[in-house]
């Protein structure tokens, strides 16, 4: 069926860089490639016609830390991780906005705000007592000046405080992806969707084998593959679903920016007059380690709650649903760092991006090519 001469002589042949998964991370690093070596041959494949995980199905949030998160990871990594993922993502999502330019990815700088209701009072307890050393270690960190500061007043149902981030912002997700993939493609890149990669031959030369059949040969195999690549070798990688849902369009929203609830598992967000709300994947966290795009019903009904009782305050009709999956670390920790690395020689792979990924991404593809590059 594929051994078709223009394909295998023309479309397929002299691949330099072949990057499996087209999404943030696998487009970036082969920009980045691209732009080391412009005269190399870099080919993007996908199993899809464009990315099937995370990267068109996120939340658009422009988001590096929470006060909460941060308290709940110090119990399980060390302070140097933990401190040390946010700078990552911080200096990956100014990357991003300098390489691609607020205005084609719709970035708003409209702050985040974490709130807590008397369930979680003593989280914002516990929040309060930690905000000025955070802040401390942040601006030693990342040169911002008290990132964190307590409110006591916010106008949402059951509400009694919130801490504030006023360096995270908001971007439309869709646009984010499509400059992305356009700048690929400008740059002479080639993105080839529904290509499934099922094997490979490691040496001088890989070979892979795809599920259906296609025979392709790189001289530099790069796994790009997030959640997925625990199907393709052994890794400490689990896939993370989550589940949105997007209300009806409204004329007054009950709030704007970047929202957090119980420790990040809930946020929201506003775009175009309506609130896109997701998480709430620790109700099910085992139904929820799967790699099926599935809906979960619990969850999904539990968001609509969520979404009239604790947003809006009255009942609002849902528009859109999806789910999407991202990647966490087995075991208890679940491990939050990406796995950056050389797998065997002339393969590498950069996976394990979390619900920060998008931050973290330009980062995540500039230390990938620099592995690459640095054992030519
Ligand atoms: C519901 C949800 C909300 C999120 N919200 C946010 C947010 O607001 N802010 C934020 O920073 N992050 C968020 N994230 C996380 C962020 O989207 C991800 O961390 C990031 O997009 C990961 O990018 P990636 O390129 O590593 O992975 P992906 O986008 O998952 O790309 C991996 C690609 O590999 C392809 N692939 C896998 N196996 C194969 C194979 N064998 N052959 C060929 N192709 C293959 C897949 O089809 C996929 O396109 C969210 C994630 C989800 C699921």
């Amino acid at each position: 069926m594929h051994n078709v001469y223009w394909e295998k002589e023309h479309l397929l042949s002299k691949i330099d860089y072949l990057i499996v998964g087209m999404g943030l991370v696998g487009l970036q690093t082969a920009i980045n490639l691209k732009e080391a070596e412009p005269k190399a041959k870099v080919v993007v494949i996908d199993r899809h016609a464009w990315s099937l995980g995370a990267s068109t199905r996120n939340a658009g949030f422009g988001c590096f830390a929470n006060v909460s998160e941060i308290l709940d990871d110090l119990q399980n990594d060390t302070p140097d991780n933990v401190y040390g993922n946010i700078k990552k993502r911080y200096l990956g999502l100014q990357k991003l906005r300098t390489k691609f330019g607020d205005k084609n990815l719709d970035y708003a700088e409209k702050g985040s705000v974490e709130i807590f209701t008397q369930e979680n009072k003593t989280h914002l307890n516990n929040g309060i007592d930690s905000l000025q050393g955070i802040n401390t270690i942040l601006y030693n960190e990342l040169g911002l000046d008290n990132v964190f500061s307590y409110k006591s007043n916010n106008a949402l149902p059951n509400t009694i405080g919130a801490i504030h981030n006023a360096f995270e912002g908001q971007l439309h997700t869709g646009k984010l992806y499509e400059t992305v993939h356009s700048f690929a493609q400008d740059i002479g890149i080639k993105l080839y969707g529904g290509i499934e990669v099922k094997s490979w031959i490691g040496g001088d030369i890989i070979e892979i084998d795809t599920h259906d059949g296609l025979k392709i040969v790189t001289k530099k195999l790069i796994l790009c593959t997030n959640a997925f690549t625990s199907k393709l070798m052994d890794a400490d990688i689990l896939p993370a679903r989550g589940q949105v849902i997007l209300s009806e369009r409204v004329a007054q929203l009950p709030c704007e920016g970047l929202h957090m609830f119980d420790s990040g598992y809930y946020y929201w967000r506003d775009i175009d007059n309506r609130i896109l709300l997701g998480g709430a994947r620790n109700l099910d966290k085992e139904e929820e380690t799967s790699y099926k795009l599935d809906t979960n019903t619990t969850i999904v009904d539990e968001l609509k709650r969520f979404m009239n009782e604790q947003i809006f305050g009255r009942e609002v009709f849902i528009e859109y649903q999806w789910s999407g999956i991202m990647a966490m670390g087995k075991g208890e920790t679940q491990q939050k760092t990406p796995i950056v690395k050389e797998v065997e020689p002339n393969i590498y792979m950069a996976a394990r991006l979390g619900g920060m990924g998008v931050a973290l991404s330009a980062n995540v593809a500039d230390e990938l090519v620099k592995t690459a590059l640095s054992s030519v």
